[in-house]
């Protein structure tokens, strides 16, 4: 290889080397706004379709990395399970919400507060106890809590994941499936599973009107849960049509931009006003 000036360094480095770099610098961005606590939360209605009363506030985490620059929870939550920075990003964002949401009873007494979890907080040791802490901390009840997982919680370990689940269900917090259809096995474990609730996968909704397969598909979901007395929200309702729909089909509660997109507290308790 020749060399090309002051340069030759940065142009024989080999992608890969690169992208660490890149990675190793947004890691340490993410510890500082860790550290720093400069993560932020923000809320999104979840409604009841028969009655559309907010029935709940979904927190979804927000990273502020430079002015008006929001990195995707798509890329720095993926990023924070390797490093392993989800445990602190979590502790936070989980003792923010139980603060918000007390805030939040001012307006409405009745609401509860969704929280997603990661896979990597399910096989911590003490995570049950934790999240139960906290919750007494802030002068909550546990039924004021909803706790959402993925499918891949149990991917690692599910004897343990169904027995956390179990222990969750069993001190009175709300259990949900996010991104329900988009996993490897969906029904065939569904009643293995003591959760109370699941939640669609957006991928579903969003062709409902268009496509009789994707109808068909949310109609199976609506029975099967019927069956096993789960109740399910439907996510990404974009359109009065879908809503309108879903509610149709039977399906209990919706969650999409056509009721509000994710916003900031202030935000929501106008929203909620
Ligand atoms: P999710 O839990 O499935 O959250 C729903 C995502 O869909 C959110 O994206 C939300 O802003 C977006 N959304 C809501 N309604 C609509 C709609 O009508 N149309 C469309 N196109 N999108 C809609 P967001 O906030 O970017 O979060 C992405 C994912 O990042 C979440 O998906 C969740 O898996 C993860 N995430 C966010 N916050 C946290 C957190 O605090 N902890 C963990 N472990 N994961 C989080
Ligand atoms: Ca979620
Ligand atoms: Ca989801
Ligand atoms: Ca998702």
């Amino acid at each position: 290889a020749k060399r090309q000036g002051r340069n030759h360094l940065f142009f024989y480095k080999p992608q890969i080397a690169q992208n660490q770099r890149l990675d190793v610098n947004l890691r340490n961005q993410f510890q500082q706004a860790i550290d720093q606590e400069r993560l932020q939360l923000f809320y999104q209605p979840i409604v009841d379709l028969k009655t559309g009363k907010v029935i709940a506030a979904e927190a979804l985490m927000r990273w502020q990395i430079h002015e008006g620059n929001y990195v995707p929870p798509a890329k720095f939550i993926p990023m924070a399970e390797t490093t392993g920075q989800i445990i602190p990003a979590s502790q936070w964002a989980f003792a923010q919400a139980c603060d918000d949401l007390r805030v939040m009873l001012q307006q409405q007494s009745d609401l509860q507060v969704c929280v997603n979890l990661s896979a990597v907080q399910f096989s911590r040791a003490n995570f049950f106890e934790q999240i139960v802490a906290t919750i007494e901390e802030h002068q909550l009840t546990n039924q004021q809590v909803e706790l959402e997982l993925t499918e891949s919680i149990l991917m690692d370990d599910s004897e343990h994941a169904i027995a956390l689940i179990n222990r969750f269900r069993e001190a009175g917090l709300s259990m949900t499936i996010d991104d329900f259809g988009t996993g490897f096995s969906s029904l065939s474990y569904l009643k293995k599973l003591p959760v109370n609730k699941l939640k669609i996968d957006r991928a579903f909704i969003q062709d409902i009107i268009k496509k009789p397969s994707d109808e068909a598909i949310v109609r199976g979901i609506l029975a099967m849960a019927r069956q096993l007395n789960i109740a399910v929200v439907a996510e990404g309702i974009e359109t009065k049509e879908q809503a309108v729909r879903l509610a149709e089909l039977g399906c209990d509660y919706g969650q999409g931009y056509y009721f509000a997109k994710p916003m900031p507290l202030a935000e929501f308790m106008e929203f909620l006003a």
